[in-house]
């Protein structure tokens, strides 16, 4: 199952799992699309792979699917 975390790895923002903005790469590392775009340009900085735009899970599918809660930073610092 797609970990659905709740926050961008550069920037700390908040990623609801109904979010538009929230972008994934294979891993899931996941990124808001200002960061995703801006300073990381498409590209994971922790695995070098695809930033794509995460699907959002559906309301009732939440409750017995439950999104991540674990905050994830990425290792090394996002470029500025
Ligand atoms: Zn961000
Ligand atoms: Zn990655």
């Amino acid at each position: 199952m797609l970990q659905l975390r709740p926050n961008c790895e550069c920037c700390d923002r908040d990623l609801p799992p109904g979010s538009r903005e929230a972008l994934i790469c294979s891993f899931e590392c996941t990124f808001c699309r200002d960061c995703a775009e801006q300073r990381l340009r498409g590209v994971c900085p922790n695995c070098g792979g695809e930033l794509v735009p995460r699907p959002a899970r559906a309301e009732r599918l939440l409750q017995k699917y439950p999104a991540s809660t674990e905050r994830v930073h990425a290792k090394t610092p996002c470029p500025s």
